[in-house]
């Protein structure tokens, strides 16, 4: 399957029931996701810091309280709100 297929087709809808990211897929790879914050690799990732995951991310589309939501870097699937990868970025 193609990652990078389409980033813009399937928009942030989550109303209908999307796969989850799996981290061996070849994007999620590329950024290091894992969907346990807690198993975050911090000698390769020296930036992670505790507390950052999906949920905290500015780019996670789920809403509080949400297991998994959107990610504009996975178009089409859901990474968990507990997950993390190295794009993370401080919601404002
Ligand atoms: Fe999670 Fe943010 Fe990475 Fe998307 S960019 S997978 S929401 S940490």
């Amino acid at each position: 399957m193609t990652v990078a297929a389409s980033t813009a087709a399937l928009g942030t809808s989550a109303a209908f029931a999307q796969a989850m990211v799996d981290e061996k897929d070849a994007q999620a790879a590329a950024l290091g996701y894992v969907a346990d914050a807690k198993r975050v690799d911090a000698k390769k990732f020296p930036k992670f810091a505790a507390g950052q995951n999906c949920a905290s991310c500015a780019l996670y589309q789920g809403k509080a309280g949400d297991k998994a939501g959107g990610c504009p870097l996975f178009a089409g699937k859901q990474v968990a709100a507990a997950g993390w990868c190295s794009a993370w970025a401080k919601k404002a």
